[in-house]
């Protein structure tokens, strides 16, 4: 959203005056009132102005950048995670490569009695085939990163971090995991999504869209 030279205008006259009324800013700008409304209804909806009964308008000192870094926040990676394609660590690497055909996925997250043990990327997997390795026999465990140096991320987590993980960490894909506590005491990671940089670009895109 981007405001126009009057509302702009306006929310100058705000910032300095305020608590001012809708006629006195009106006044000020030589328009009548009515003309104003428009604007300091959007302005406020916006959360840039508080309209307060019997006082007038206030400056809440939001911009622009802060209410979209508020409606940010706000979005959970539960929200917007996709359903994760998992395999098992025993598959072989040539059917992972195929999965990956198959699934149109980059990454594949690899469990093991259903937990998750590691993950495998396109490079990981073209390494393999560069290695002379026997593909179709050799397990994925071989070629994945392994737990525990599998970033992960929780469905609660705002979707923010999961993206500066993805950027922190150079990696494309994060699995979105919760935490099982075995009989033995043991923690486990069982995943229930699969964030990307694609489920972030398509964010940016919902996002940069809505009026
Ligand atoms: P690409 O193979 O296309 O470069 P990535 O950048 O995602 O894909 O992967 C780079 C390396 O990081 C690979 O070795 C991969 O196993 C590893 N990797 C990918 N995702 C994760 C993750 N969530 N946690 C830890 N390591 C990861």
């Amino acid at each position: 959203m981007e405001l126009t030279k009057r509302q702009e205008q306006i929310v100058e006259i705000v910032k300095q005056e305020g608590p001012i009324t809708g006629r006195q800013i009106a006044e000020k700008l030589s328009l009548i009132r009515a003309t104003l409304r428009p604007d300091l209804t959007l302005l406020t909806m916006a959360g840039i102005l508080e309209a307060r009964p019997r006082v007038g308008y206030i400056f809440t000192g939001k911009t622009i950048n802060s209410l979209v870094a508020q409606r940010i926040n706000k979005i959970k990676v539960k929200d917007v995670c996709s359903f994760p394609f998992v395999l098992d660590e025993q598959v072989s690497v040539y059917d992972a490569i195929v999965s990956m055909f198959m699934e149109d996925v980059g990454t594949l997250f690899i469990t093991k009695n259903g937990y998750l043990e590691g993950v495998v990327s396109r490079k990981d997997l073209l390494k393999a085939t560069m290695g002379g390795m026997d593909v179709s026999k050799v397990p994925v465990m071989v070629v994945m990163t392994k737990m525990p140096n599998v970033v992960t991320i929780n469905p609660d987590d705002p979707i923010l971090l999961a993206a500066q993980k993805l950027v922190s960490r150079e990696i494309d894909a994060l699995p979105v995991v919760e935490v099982k506590t075995l009989a033995n005491g043991e923690e486990k990671l069982r995943v229930t999504g699969r964030i990307t940089k694609t489920t972030i670009t398509k964010l940016f895109v919902e996002l940069g869209e809505t009026r």
